[in-house]
Formats: structure tokens, sequence, C-alpha cells
């Protein structure tokens, strides 16, 4: 949730002193009868309002949000099917902590657990445990505690001390949530920069960050920057010789909110998850390629020997107690029943096409970018359905910001960003292609694209050069 201040950021003060504005057939059966009370906008109002006026007040409002299935910056989910809306509607109304109240949406919850333990090749998929969270932030939250947990279980004799500060190794390219979980949870993040052509981790520079402090190895499957995929089995190689090396044993956790529900359709060979001893824990987000929408993700460990027993809590079910690890208590359970219907609608034959297509739309879509001459890729939607690309070395009239703000004028949102350490010369605009892009919306895109290159090559130059200039949030 946004952190808000002050009663009101918008420039038009005067308007801002003035009550919402009532239309004479918002009234119901008098249509004068509404237009008496302008209700304020920063204070409660006084009295009520007719629901009819009230739907219409907040409606009109919301009218000048963006269009969900244009928005190519964001990884989730913009559409479901209509069953999928009237379950979540016919849910809304339960809580998903209320196991003893609602213990069939719990069973649900621990099919889930299930499926994805089998997905991800747990070893005993008895063994696995798991749950259900608000998205892949919590889940990493939730994996990051366990992994302090077990390490300061493991150096209970120097911790807590002054000389020993917890520290978590990582790519610079990660998501702000692990900045997040150190930042909360004082962890020390140490970060693998970014250099030349490599967008993000090396094994062998993240092993050389480990010490005997290090709580674990967060690898992404796959990077919000540029849509690769980590190398998770080289970097676990590295901490194998690392092990050997020194003794220190480094558990990894695979950040995969985007590739843990499109690698097993799509790479099935590609080995990422508890297939490799060294992984630990893997999170998703249910509500990105897992096709759900928001907010559902996903936290599960190979076994409860990585979930230390002390971080679990206990809440009445069915006479007896059932284990939750979670941070928020009260949870929505439509989101959770949403995972379990679209497991059960798509299987694996479903999410492979489903995701197959949007791996196809972002190669297509990539390689005809490509093809128009003024870019340059850098990905090429080959392994998460989403692309990167910059500006070709002689292209100097404009510059990716340009080409964002343009494409905004026709409705589409393609985020321009500068990358990191140690490629902060470097901006991109990145696609993401998700479940209800299609070839024909990716064509649109592409002529819209075409048809403002001619007015961009004619600029005189960038029109506010510079990374201040970004614009979206790459999350
Ligand atoms: C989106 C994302 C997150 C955060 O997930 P939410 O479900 O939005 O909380 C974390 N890590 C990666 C790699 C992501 O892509």
């Amino acid at each position: 949730m946004s952190l808000h201040q002050g009663s009101s950021q918008e420039p038009e003060a005067d308007d801002e002193l003035r009550g919402l504005a009532l239309n004479p057939f918002f009234g119901q059966a008098n249509p004068v009868g509404g237009m008496t009370a302008a209700p304020p906008r920063h204070v409660l109002p006084d009295g009520p309002l007719p629901p009819a006026t009230a739907y219409q007040l907040v409606r009109d409002e919301l009218m000048l949000d963006g269009n969900a299935r244009l928005n190519l910056a964001t990884f989730v989910t913009t559409w479901m099917e209509p069953q999928a809306g009237v379950l979540m509607a016919e849910c809304r109304d339960k809580n998903m902590i209320d196991k003893d109240e609602y213990p069939r949406t719990a069973e649900l919850e621990r099919r889930c657990v299930a499926m994805l333990a089998d997905l991800w090749h747990a070893p005993d998929r008895d063994a696995a445990v798991g749950c259900s969270t608000t998205g892949s932030s919590e889940a990493c939250m939730l994996a990051g505690m366990a992994l302090k947990r077990r390490w300061a279980k493991r150096n209970a004799d120097r911790y807590p001390s002054r000389e020993a500060r917890p520290n978590l190794v990582m790519g610079v390219n990660v998501q702000v949530c692990w900045d997040k979980f150190c930042t909360f949870w004082e962890v020390e993040a140490r970060q693998v920069p970014m250099e030349g052509d490599r967008y993000h981790l090396d094994p062998q520079a993240a092993a050389e960050l480990c010490d005997e402090n290090t709580i674990g190895v967060v690898a992404v499957l796959g990077s919000t920057y540029d849509g690769s995929y980590e190398p998770v089995a080289e970097l676990c190689a590295a901490l194998d010789a690392l092990q050997q090396r020194t003794g220190l044993d480094i558990p990894v956790h695979v950040d995969g909110a985007s590739g843990a529900m499109v690698a097993p359709f799509l790479d099935p060979d590609l080995e990422w998850d508890f297939r490799l001893p060294r992984v630990a824990s893997i999170n998703t987000s249910g509500h990105k390629y897992g096709l759900v929408y928001p907010g559902v993700g996903w936290a599960l460990w190979r076994s409860a020997e990585e979930l230390p027993e002390e971080l679990v809590f206990r809440v009445n079910y069915l006479g007896g107690e059932m284990p939750t690890f979670a941070l928020n208590f009260s949870r929505p359970g439509a989101q959770v029943v949403a995972q379990y219907y679209t497991f059960l609608r798509l299987g694996r034959e479903g999410y492979r096409a489903v995701q197959q297509a949007s791996r196809d739309v972002a190669r297509g879509l990539a390689e005809r970018i490509e093809a128009l001459g003024d870019f340059r890729l850098l990905t090429h939607g080959d392994q998460l359905p989403v692309f990167a690309f910059t500006t070709a070395p002689d292209v100097t009239a404009y510059d990716v910001f340009d080409v964002s703000r343009r494409l905004r004028e026709r409705g589409w949102l393609v985020p321009a960003y500068t990358f990191p350490a140690h490629r902060e010369d470097l901006s991109v605009l990145r696609v993401v292609c998700r479940n209800g892009f299609s070839a024909d919306l990716a064509g649109l895109l592409l002529s819209d694209l075409r048809r403002l290159l001619p007015e961009l090559r004619a600029q005189p130059g960038p029109a506010a050069p510079g990374p201040a200039k970004a614009t979206a949030f790459h999350h």
C-alpha cells in the first residue's frame, strides 16, 4: 500500500475545496432530491448516500485508470475467464485464516501446495511443506526468515553479537522485495553487480561473496529486468565447490515469482528446483504466470527441516489445530480457490499451451521489433515470455524514454528504465507478454511503434535525456 500524506496531492486546489459533483440522474425517485449534498472528498461525509449515487461517483472517478490489458509493464494477471470471476465472487466472504469455519477452502490450499511440490520435484512430496501468501513478496519474507532463523540456530554461540551480522547474497537485479527483506529483518544485502552483457547473477561471484555469516543465496527465475533465468544449477555447483573448500554449507532460495510457473511447462529439462539438493525453498506468484487475479503467492520448503518449527503458529481446525506461517492474519480465500480452479481447469497440458502461446508472442514480437532496425534486443523472450530492448548505437534522435512516452499516447504502457550497478549507462524498454496479450494485440503494438518511428527519427534529440524520465516501476 502506498504511504499517503496530507489531504490532497492534486493540483486543482480550487476544485478540491468543492464537494463531489452530483448529476440529477443520480437521484433515484426524485432527480433533484440527491443533489442537495455534495459529499466532501477528504473527510468522512456526515451522512449516507443512496447506493446508486455512491456507486456512480466512485465508478466515474475510476474511468481514468488505465486499461489493464494494454499494460505491458506488469507481470500480474489481468484476464481470467468468466467462471473464475464467478467463483471468486462467490468466495469473497471467506477468510483464509478461519480454517475451522472454511475447512474445504483450507483443503484446496493444501492440494495446491501438494501439486506445486510435485511440479517442483520435491524428493519426498509428503515431507514438503508450504503455504499460500498474498504474493511473492510475503513468500520471500517467509523464506528469508526461515533462512535467517536456521543460520541463527547454527550460530547460536556467536549470534546475536556485534561481530556476527547475517548477510544474504543475491544479484543486483533482484526484485525490491529482497531489499525490503534485508531492511525489515536487519540482514546485510550482498549484491553481485551486472557486468558487460551479464544482466543477472554470476555463480562464481556469488560464491565469493559468501562467508560464515551468509544465511543463503537467492537465485531469481527469471529476472524482472530482462526476463532471463538465473543459472540456478551452476550456482549450486559453485556453492558445492565452496563447501568442499571451506566447509560452508550455504542453502539456496529460488525466487520463481514468474519462472516457477513457466519453466516446469516449457523447459522441463532445466534443473532449477528441488531436483538440486541445495535448493531449500521456492516461491512463486499465483497472480503472475500462475494465471490468477491478485493477490496470491506460494512458498514451499523441501522439508520441515528447512522451516524452523518456532516460526510456525497454530490456529483452530476441526477440533484440533493447524500449523500456519504468514505475516497477515485475515486474508481473502477467493484467490486460493481461484488457484485451485485454474490448476484443475488447465492441468499440465493447459498450462503448457497457455505459457507456450505467451512465449510465442514474445519471441515473435521481439524478432519483429529487432527487424525494424532501430533497436537492439537484450533478451529474446525465450525464457520468461518477456524481453528487453534498447535503441541501436546509431540512434541519437530519440531514446527509450521517448518511445515509452509516445506509446503511452496510443494507450500502451511499455516501461523504460535504467539498469543498476555496473550498467547504469544502459536504459531499456521491456515488454511482458501475458495470457490475454494475443498475437493480434502484439501486431497492433508493432504497427503503432512503426507509425511513430518517422516522427521519433525526425526529433533533434531525446526530449528529456537521462534516467530521471523512467516511466514506470518495473515490478
Ligand atoms: C513480482 C516479483 C516479486 C514480488 O512479487 P509480488 O507477488 O508482486 O509480491 C518478487 N520477485 C520477483 C522475481 C518478481 O518478479
